[in-house]
């Protein structure tokens, strides 16, 4: 056995300081902004974990290749280096460039979806799902049951349950079906990886009802790192041949590069079918800007190429995960309910769990993300009832959001174990003075998408 570097394989050249805020100051951060997480101005928070989105921090070879942007309209330099580095990891022939993961998943249920058409997944991530919805089609969900147990220590748990996927097109009709969309890893229930061999069972369904599989490649090269280090065949081999393999099982995929991409901003579409590219071409110059730049600057196209090369290093992805789980393992020594297992961007915090004395309607994932903010600057994100709920006190009916959670995602090469440590004293803390929480309540929301904008309060007692 070799000796391992538990510690970060980069150093630090260029730091973004921190303001130390006091809990009495924050207290009051928190109440102008409506006791929502997300009106706290980025300036006040100490540990930012509400996404791993857009968040990354680019390395040297990022930054010198941002002064090599060529900002020519048609085929930028940059352009070219990027469409080599994504042919090269997907074996795709065709590359789209847009400036993040949605006008991808805009272009693809474009070109792939009639109205009444279902669009078959493990589980959409939500600009997807409403993008199928938007073209008329109709977003079907179809992960395994482990997927949603959040107790469930299976090892993939982002796999699609392929008896269903079968059963569903043998019922539904192939003719109704626009196409196979997976997403890796599965972002929804935590960043849980999709095995190689649900992929290829997934590609003979697909043959053998004539249907289009792509994937929301958004976490490719960390899905990548969990089949090498779980399933049987792939230990000695490398990130991107497994990925590579990945791709091969797929007609095509979307990106959204604000994850695995490394970048701050930036995505794509590939494709294998020339035909579906020229109807996508006429898409993306519509939609975002010509087929050399799509919706990015010429130096973004370079970070980008940078950034998917640097993904794919074994030494960078395993100290990814391994502060990931950091994280998780050292909340569940301590006993708090996380969703286990541990996925690939985030730890999720089982609020029903967490806090069984305060009942959905009252908010327990937005009451906890409150007062972990309050006690150590660390935001995370509600993921349950204010998400994905509802309710109508004039009838009294209450729709459950299934899950509860809050989500701490951890940006890629931002934070020091240092950060970590932090996080997971203030968590545990937190839990431990649980049956002190109390639940929130609505006091406005809009019709949709409540979440980001809601304004809240605590429920006093
Ligand atoms: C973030 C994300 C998207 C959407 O990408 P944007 O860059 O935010 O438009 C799609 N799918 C998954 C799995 C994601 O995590």
């Amino acid at each position: 056995m070799e000796f391992q570097f538990n510690a970060e394989p980069y150093r630090i050249k260029v730091v973004e300081p921190l303001k130390i805020t006091t809990p009495e100051e924050r207290q009051q951060i928190l109440k102008k902004a409506q006791y929502n997480i997300f009106k706290i101005p980025a300036e006040d928070v100490f540990v930012d974990l509400l996404t791993d989105s857009g968040t990354s921090a680019m390395s040297q070879y990022q930054w010198a290749g941002m002064m090599a942007g060529d900002e020519s309209y048609a085929g930028c330099r940059n352009w070219f280096h990027l469409e080599k580095v994504i042919q090269d990891i997907t074996g795709f022939p065709y590359i789209l460039p847009t400036h993040q993961g949605r006008p991808a998943e805009n272009i693809l249920m474009m070109i792939h979806l009639r109205p009444g058409n279902a669009a078959l997944s493990n589980m959409f991530f939500d600009t997807t799902e409403a993008h199928v919805r938007n073209k008329g089609g109709l977003p079907i969900d179809l992960i395994i049951d482990e997927g949603l147990q959040t107790d469930s220590d299976h090892p993939f748990k982002g796999n699609v349950d392929v008896d269903k996927l079968e059963r569903y097109i043998c019922e539904k009709g192939k003719e109704n079906v626009g196409l196979i969309h997976v997403t890796v890893t599965c972002n929804n229930n935590g960043g849980q990886p999709v095995s190689m061999a649900n992929l290829r069972a997934i590609r003979e369904v697909a043959d053998r009802y004539g249907l289009p599989f792509y994937l929301d490649a958004a976490r490719f090269a960390e899905n990548a790192y969990f089949i090498q280090q779980r399933e049987a065949g792939y230990a000695t081999k490398s990130l991107k041949e497994i990925a590579r393999e990945m791709f091969s099982l797929a007609d095509g995929c979307t990106m959204s590069a604000k994850k695995d991409g490394l970048v701050n901003i930036g995505g794509f579409l590939a494709l294998k079918d020339e035909e579906k590219y020229r109807q996508a071409q006429q898409a993306l110059i519509l939609l975002e800007g010509f087929i050399t730049y799509g919706g990015m600057a010429g130096r973004d196209l370079e970070a980008l190429a940078i950034g998917l090369t640097e993904v794919l290093d074994q030494a960078y992805m395993e100290n990814r995960i391994r502060q990931v789980h950091l994280l998780g393992e050292s909340l569940l020594k301590a006993g708090v309910p996380a969703i286990q297992p541990i996925g690939g961007h985030c730890v999720m915090l089982d609020m029903k769990r967490f806090s069984p004395h305060i009942p959905q309607e009252h908010f327990p994932a937005e009451a906890l993300a409150a007062a972990l903010y309050i006690d150590s600057g660390t935001r995370g994100c509600g993921l349950g009832q204010l998400a994905f709920g509802s309710e109508d006190p004039q009838k009294g009916v209450i729709h459950y959001s299934p899950l509860e959670v809050v989500r701490l995602a951890i940006p890629r090469r931002v934070y020091t174990d240092n950060h970590i440590q932090l996080v997971t004293e203030s968590v545990i803390r937190l839990y431990e003075e649980r049956t002190k929480l109390r639940g929130m309540r609505v006091i406005w929301a809009p019709p949709a998408l409540r979440h980001f904008t809601a304004h809240l309060e605590p429920l006093q007692g």
